[in-house]
């Protein structure tokens, strides 16, 4: 089943079931304490808090999110991009446990010819938080999943609250058992690659006091009005219902991932390393389209910096494939042919969005070769010197002079066996920005680079880019 079909299905099935269609929000978040959208619920979130009465009582949305902090994870795990999609259906103060449970159970399960996914109802396991007893009876009384297919887990993966006082709740998630290719069995809570979290439905159940993170606060009582909140990820979907081993290879990315084989004459399947570099360049590619799209630049600041971090990783592994030119001008062109058919304002936008990029490209590739050299003669330096970790100042010379993001020179170090004293970066990035607000604020004129720092102070209060995970949580 195509990707498009899968989000056809998707917002059918609960539009036939008295769910309002709401459209993608842009990846730029409404919502000061966010850079960018990590979860479908994100619009939502003034009628989840209470803060506006939602003019329906139930909703289905296919949400764009970008979670940076699952860079990493890009091409090494199966099933984590940067940019993915997120199928949500909610119930403001509608329909609670039992209603999003038999929903989701019957949407998988259903067969293909009757509007379903046509999952196999043994594949599937369930994990519920501990303490949700409610939740496991449905499952197993009134769904009718084998006890043995049904696991307690704690708050960490199964609960589910902002950070802040307001509404909290267990979660109960829905996992596909890919079989013993995929390792050991044992269920979701031993194995996350083999059993695939597909769909978390979240219960908003009880209200939440102040307290520290995840774990520690104290539960005040039940919500007047309790709500759903689920995610489905469309891209993990399509990886079991294509048959394919990896979220890279669905119909949406498998062409870019094939676009860059054309470019480097690598391919896929050749070797392990250059299958990552492949996958990270089709995800990257992507999620720069996307955030273009809805009108980021890049810059060095916030969301920005978040655009050029993820575009200049794609540049860079296009090079360890072999490219030597340009090559986002033809990875753009390919992204925007998949996904202008979901999202058509992208091909409307098209010319714009190509400006952009190639622009950013082309400003890499100026400083990428002498910035390349800075480094490889810091890190002979460092090692000469007995040391392991490449100074501060160094990373600080190679952002500021040659436009190399600190993942950049991260990765770059690590290839050749040192760290980076990333402290020491921060700190003088910090010295610079307060510098660069003095000479702002003396001269009562904008600094040119603080063009992007502002529009990011602008729409996110004083939220400043500091590195991932501490400014975008995820929130399903
Ligand atoms: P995981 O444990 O696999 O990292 P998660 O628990 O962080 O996933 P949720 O926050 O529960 O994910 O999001 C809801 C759904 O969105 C997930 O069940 C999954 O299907 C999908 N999803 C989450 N993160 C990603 C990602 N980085 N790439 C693709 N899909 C994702
Ligand atoms: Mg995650
Ligand atoms: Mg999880
Ligand atoms: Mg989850």
């Amino acid at each position: 089943m195509e990707s498009a079909e899968i989000r056809r299905r998707w917002l059918r099935f609960f539009e036939e079931r008295g769910h309002t269609v709401v459209p993608s929000a842009s990846l730029i978040a409404d919502d000061p304490t966010l850079l960018l959208v990590p979860a479908g619920m994100v619009p939502f979130k003034p009628y989840f808090l209470g803060e506006v009465k939602p003019p329906f009582d139930r909703a289905v949305s296919v949400q764009k999110c970008v979670r940076t902090p699952d860079i990493e994870e890009v091409g090494k795990t199966t099933r984590h991009g940067t940019f993915f999609q997120m199928c949500g259906n909610f119930s403001f103060g509608d329909y609670f446990k039992e209603g999003a449970i038999r929903y989701a159970w019957e949407l998988l399960t259903a067969s293909v010819e009757d509007g379903g996914y046509g999952l196999d109802p043994e594949r599937l396991w369930i994990t519920v938080y501990e303490q949700d007893d409610e939740a496991e009876r449905i499952w197993r009384d009134v769904i009718g999943i084998p006890a043995e297919r049904i696991q307690r887990l704690g708050m960490g993966p199964n609960y589910w609250s902002m950070g802040v006082p307001g509404p909290c709740g267990p979660c109960s998630e829905i996992n596909y058992d890919r079989g013993p290719e995929f390792g050991e069995e044992g269920g979701p809570a031993v194995n996350d690659e083999r059993y695939v979290e597909i769909w978390n439905l979240v219960f908003m159940q009880y209200e939440r006091g102040p307290g520290e993170g995840k774990e520690n606060f104290p539960i005040l009582g039940e919500l007047p009005s309790k709500n759903i909140d689920t995610g489905l990820g469309l891209e993990r979907l399509a990886m079991i219902l294509q048959g394919v081993h990896n979220m890279y290879e669905t119909d949406t990315l498998r062409v870019v991932m094939d676009k860059a084989t054309e470019l480097t004459g690598v391919a896929y399947g050749a070797a392990h390393d250059s299958d990552v570099s492949l996958r990270v360049v089709a995800d990257h590619m992507r999620t720069s389209v996307m955030l273009i799209g809805d009108g980021v630049t890049p810059g060095n600041e916030g969301r920005g910096y978040v655009l050029r971090r993820i575009m200049r990783r794609a540049i860079r592994n296009m090079r360890i494939l072999g490219a030597t030119g340009p090559v986002v001008g033809e990875l753009v062109d390919v992204v925007l042919k998949t996904m202008g058919q979901q999202y058509p304002e992208l091909l409307t936008d098209r010319k714009r969005i190509e400006t952009v990029a190639l622009a950013e490209e082309a400003a890499f590739l100026k400083t990428l070769k002498a910035g390349t050299n800075i480094l490889d003669t810091a890190v002979s330096d460092t090692k000469a010197a007995g040391g392991s970790v490449l100074p501060g100042d160094k990373a600080f010379l190679l952002h500021d002079t040659w436009g190399f993001p600190i993942d950049l020179t991260l990765e770059m170090a690590a290839e050749q066996g040192l760290s980076v004293d990333e402290d020491g970066f921060r700190r003088l990035m910090k010295e610079q920005r307060e510098r660069a607000k003095a000479d702002a604020k003396a001269k009562k004129t904008g600094h040119a680079d603080m063009s992007a720092y502002r529009e990011v102070a602008d729409t996110s209060g004083s939220t400043v880019f500091t590195g991932y995970g501490d400014t975008e949580g995820e929130s399903t």
